[in-house]
């Protein structure tokens, strides 16, 4: 009984990581995009990444995601290190949803199609239980009701959510967000930022790029600010909002607040 206890506590006080990033290098021919990247995410964790454009914060997802291959370091994801290899990348990509800043719907597939499609091509699915995930998902992100239109009959923030639900049909580990809400009309934005607080609150891991800082005060375990390839600073929202320590951040943050 007391080893068990004692097993309990140990993995309450650290968590697995479920993304671990190791001195990753990605180049683009002679240009360094990441340099010497570090970043471990634990289960549940939920991190913003921040920081100018161009810094590489897409690029660091989309390593993550292995839709780009890294030069150098390494990535493990849910406890398979990425390689080139494509058995590893089709199993990591089954346990990684991603969101993207345009929705990346099939305009061709109504919206309930669109959540059945990889569930029944990559995991299995039948019909019968794709479709019943699917409106149960669609439900969860309250658009259940726009299950047979077509991606052009909603709007921008419909679409978004549609989108999240998507991806939440294939029950990843980790759900990775790329500036979700900056193509959206500003009013919106909060219906989409609203899912990803319910998401977050249900306990999902996340990595989200965003610059909309009210969400990262409610909901980031840890800030991460990028800058030219690099993390320079990681910090819980409230001491990186109140007491930026590099001046990059400094300028970063008295551009965007
Ligand atoms: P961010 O998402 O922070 O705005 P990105 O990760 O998109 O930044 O880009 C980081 C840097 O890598 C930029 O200088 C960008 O021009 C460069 N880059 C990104 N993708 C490519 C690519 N496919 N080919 C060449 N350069 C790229
Ligand atoms: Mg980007």
């Amino acid at each position: 009984m007391k080893m068990v206890q004692e097993i309990a506590v140990n993995e309450m006080a650290r968590p697995p990581a479920i993304v671990a990033v190791e001195g990753l290098v990605k180049r683009f021919g002679h240009f360094t995009a990441l340099s010497d990247v570090n970043l471990s995410v634990a289960a549940g964790e939920k991190i913003v990444l921040c920081g100018p454009s161009g810094s590489g914060k897409s690029t660091l997802i989309r390593c993550i995601n292995h839709i780009e291959k890294h030069d150098g370091g390494r990535i493990v994801v849910d406890g398979v290190e990425l390689t080139g290899r494509m058995d590893d990348i089709n199993g990591v990509r089954r346990e990684v949803g991603m969101v993207f800043q345009s929705f990346n719907l099939f305009p061709h597939l109504s919206v309930v199609e669109n959540c059945m499609l990889a569930p029944m091509k990559v995991r299995g699915l039948s019909r019968t239980d794709a479709h019943e995930r699917a409106i149960g998902l669609l439900r969860k992100v309250r658009i259940h009701d726009q299950a047979n239109k077509y991606p052009s009959q909603l709007s921008g923030g419909q679409q978004q959510r549609v989108a999240i639900a998507r991806a939440l049909c294939m029950q990843p580990k980790i759900m990775l967000f790329d500036e979700p809400t900056s193509a959206l009309d500003p009013e919106m934005v909060k219906e989409v930022l609203d899912t990803m607080v319910e998401l977050a609150t249900d306990g999902m891991t996340m990595i989200c790029v965003t610059h909309e800082m009210g969400f990262a005060r409610e909901i980031a375990d840890r800030v991460v600010f990028m800058d030219r390839g690099a993390i320079v600073e990681e910090a819980d929202p409230e001491t990186f909002f109140r007491a930026p320590r590099t001046e990059r951040a400094r300028d970063f943050l008295g551009q965007i607040i």
